[in-house]
């Protein structure tokens, strides 16, 4: 609750951009925090956050983290939930004088939410070299600010080389984002992996057309193609029904104009499924599809993949420590994929890595009214504790 009053807005939510004054000051104020728990801090070239308590060994860290950035109108708990279930566990471990075999550390991962800058989870992605450092730091916002310059504007771009920690493990707490668990009245997702995703544009070319004089079996009305388009895609995925998903979420109409039979739409496709297979049938009905509206309708469509996710699979004993912690705890959970990407899922590149979902009020997120309870949160980071103590080993209690 004190880091939501950084950005805090009037509806209850938080405003807190990557790479503002705003992220400076709720990256300091946890900065802090986490120093006064005895972790020591190191910050990447990209701006990523490390807080490492040691261990009795030297060696790789079992670590976990979220993200502190939000969207524009989101809420208190979407990554920043993870990061302070990851000072949680390390102040947990410090009052029971606890000493782990391995050491155990908290990461912060710069720009998650790719709200100012594409791509989303770029910390993450520049560590699990997704992409390069130096194509992160060219990246920029609308106002042509740099990636780069935002960074060392405010004071984040550390000196340790991006990606070149080891990790022994990765495991993330998050709110769910959805609303399975709550539906279901359980309180632990045991995250199994996450959706592949693909992203497309579609673009329908017709004609445009004077609306009056132009008689309705002449016109290559290029809106008729995109509009039977929305309803194909979500036929698509009611096909590859539970697991699969289909969105069109933009659209754009030229000329846009009230009179004017429109002569070219570009949409967007958002296609998911945890399977890649199943993900490649969608991709092929989605051009079968659009082909055969184009022919119907005398238009041409154009489809182009422009992002692809391949579907990711959590490590089984990561995954294993999660429901077993749960368990352990008396905790109910499920085994849940996660429809939304996370850092976890470029962490999962590296190191062997699971994801622990919360039940978050009605599923919604990136709101400002997202909300979850207390008990759950508390629940969620016993569940991180202990799948992360048995993964660390401990040595002295
Ligand atoms: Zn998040």
């Amino acid at each position: 609750m004190d880091l939501a009053q950084i950005g805090a807005t009037p509806k209850g939510g938080v405003c807190r951009l990557a790479l503002t004054d705003l992220d400076r000051q709720g990256r300091d104020l946890v900065v802090g925090w986490l120093r006064d728990a005895g972790a020591s801090v190191e910050v990447d070239g990209a701006g990523n956050i490390f807080a490492i308590r040691r261990g009795r060994n030297d060696g790789a860290p079992v670590l976990t983290g979220s993200h502190v950035d939000t969207q524009p109108s989101g809420g208190k708990f979407d990554g920043n939930y993870g990061v302070l279930a990851g000072l949680e566990v390390l102040r947990t471990l410090n009052d029971g004088g606890v000493v782990t075999k391995k050491p155990v550390g908290v990461a912060i991962w710069t720009n998650e939410e790719g709200s100012r800058f594409i791509p989303t989870m770029g910390g993450s992605g520049a560590f699990a070299r997704v992409f390069t450092l130096d194509y992160l730091l060219a990246q920029r916002d609308i106002d042509g600010i740099s990636f780069g310059d935002a960074l060392r504007g405010i004071g984040y771009a550390g000196p340790a080389p991006v990606g070149e920690r080891t990790v022994d493990a990765y495991f993330e707490a998050h709110i769910e984002q959805g609303p399975i668990l709550e539906r279901e009245d359980r309180v632990i997702g045991v995250v199994t992996g996450a959706l592949g995703q693909r992203w497309y544009d579609c673009i329908w070319t017709g004609q445009d057309a004077h609306a009056g004089p132009t008689p309705m079996e002449a016109r290559h009305d290029a809106l008729r193609g995109a509009s039977r388009m929305v309803e194909a895609v979500n036929a698509i995925a009611l096909g590859h029904a539970p697991d699969g998903r289909a969105t069109v979420g933009f659209m754009q109409v030229k000329p846009n104009s009230r009179n004017v039979i429109p002569g070219q739409v570009t949409m967007s496709v958002d296609v998911r499924h945890p399977d890649d297979e199943a993900l490649a049938t969608m991709d092929r009905e989605l051009r079968v599809a659009a082909a055969a509206i184009a022919r119907d309708l005398r238009l041409e469509c154009d489809v182009r993949q422009v992002v692809e996710f391949a579907a990711s699979r959590f490590n089984g004993d990561c995954v294993d420590s999660v429901e077993r912690a749960a368990a352990m705890l008396g905790l109910s959970s499920r085994r849940i994929v996660s429809g939304a990407a996370h850092d976890a899922v470029y962490l999962s590149h590296v190191a062997p890595t699971a994801m622990i979902f919360v039940p978050c009020k009605d599923g919604i997120s990136h709101n400002e009214i997202e909300d979850a309870k207390p008990e759950h949160l508390e629940a969620g980071a016993n569940v991180l504790l202990h799948a992360m103590l048995e993964r660390a080993g401990v040595e002295r209690k």
